[in-house]
């Protein structure tokens, strides 16, 4: 797939210089969300089960080290990796006070084996101080921040009921770019929701360009057990993108796309396939990637060929 975008491996082998793995651990953070603060089920779509750093009881009280000491030797072994992040993936990891958030990034920092961190949060939860922490620790030391900006459309944001508006992560990305200029960012986004414009993916992509991302990681819409959306799905059903419909999304997001940011995805697996209730073809693993490989090789996709050449 490199000769169609800039691949996560590519960037990965030019920012580090080895294999490089991303350790899952758990903050033991919850999000606005989830707490009440926001709402109190979670995102319309988000089914944090179905996440590698879900530990549910067991596992969550662990100390950050202890969760990478237990961790690391496996994926050592299976990965054959030289190099780790520290990736805090799962719910809100900067929505804490920040003497908390130094301890647990400083401690992932303080392991031998970790090259740098990962972090996972909403474009809601980025205070002043939490940003001065991130860029200084990002001026020592590789930080990416795993953005979840879903969408830049109100009319989705609403119905994925995420409690922020497209200006949030708007103007979320201009502060990085201002304030913590060495951290890493890469925006998450959702398509295929039925409130979705036809323009959504050319938008995001020129949103994405001008705020000077890293990167960027892509869904699908999923119906996954477990999740408002589920319930919504059962009781009036609403479409979801064909994987065809979906594969355009990406080339119109990847044509657009400055060919200086990273893709890290082009569209999710449900990992508990038995729990996704639809787009069927997201309990596939292969069938999909190898399907939009062949769209977009057929159509002669270029990341930003649909950009001003210079
Ligand atoms: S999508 Fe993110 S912010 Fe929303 S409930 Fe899930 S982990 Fe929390």
């Amino acid at each position: 797939m490199d000769e169609i975008f800039y691949s996560y491996g590519r960037y990965l082998r030019e920012t580090f210089g080895g294999k490089t793995y991303k350790v899952v651990v758990s903050s033991r953070l919850t999000c606005p969300t989830r707490d009440g603060a926001i709402a109190k089920d979670g995102c319309a779509f988000c089914d944090l089960r179905g996440s590698s750093s879900y530990f549910g009881k067991q596992g969550r009280g662990d100390a950050i080290r202890e969760q990478l000491d237990r961790r690391l030797p496996e994926i050592q072994r299976r990965f054959k990796a030289t190099r780790f992040l520290a990736y805090f993936q799962s719910y809100t990891n900067t929505y804490a006070d920040v003497g908390y958030l130094r301890q647990i990034y400083e401690e992932a920092l303080s392991h031998p084996l970790i090259s740098g961190l990962c972090i996972g949060t909403r474009p809601d939860c980025l205070p002043e101080e939490c940003l001065e922490l991130l860029e200084e620790l990002a001026e020592k030391t590789h930080v990416s921040l795993e953005l979840g900006v879903q969408s830049f459309e109100n009319p989705t944001l609403e119905w994925l009921t995420r409690g922020h508006d497209g200006e949030c992560s708007i103007r979320a990305l201009e502060r990085l770019s201002r304030r913590s200029p060495h951290v890493h960012v890469c925006a998450h986004l959702i398509f295929g929701s039925p409130t979705d414009s036809a323009t959504v993916a050319r938008d995001a992509a020129l949103l994405l360009n001008e705020a000077r991302v890293k990167g960027a990681k892509l869904h699908q819409l999923m119906v996954l057990e477990h999740t408002e959306l589920a319930e919504r799905y059962r009781t009036r059903p609403f479409s979801t993108p064909s994987l065809e419909e979906y594969s355009e999304r990406v080339l119109e997001f990847l044509e657009h796309l400055s060919p200086t940011i990273y893709l890290e995805r082009l569209h999710a697996n449900a990992s508990h396939p038995d729990e996704c209730l639809a787009p069927a073809w997201s309990r596939e693993h292969w069938e999909p990637h190898n399907r939009i490989r062949e769209i977009l090789l057929s159509r002669g996709c270029r990341q930003g060929s649909r950009l001003p050449q210079p």
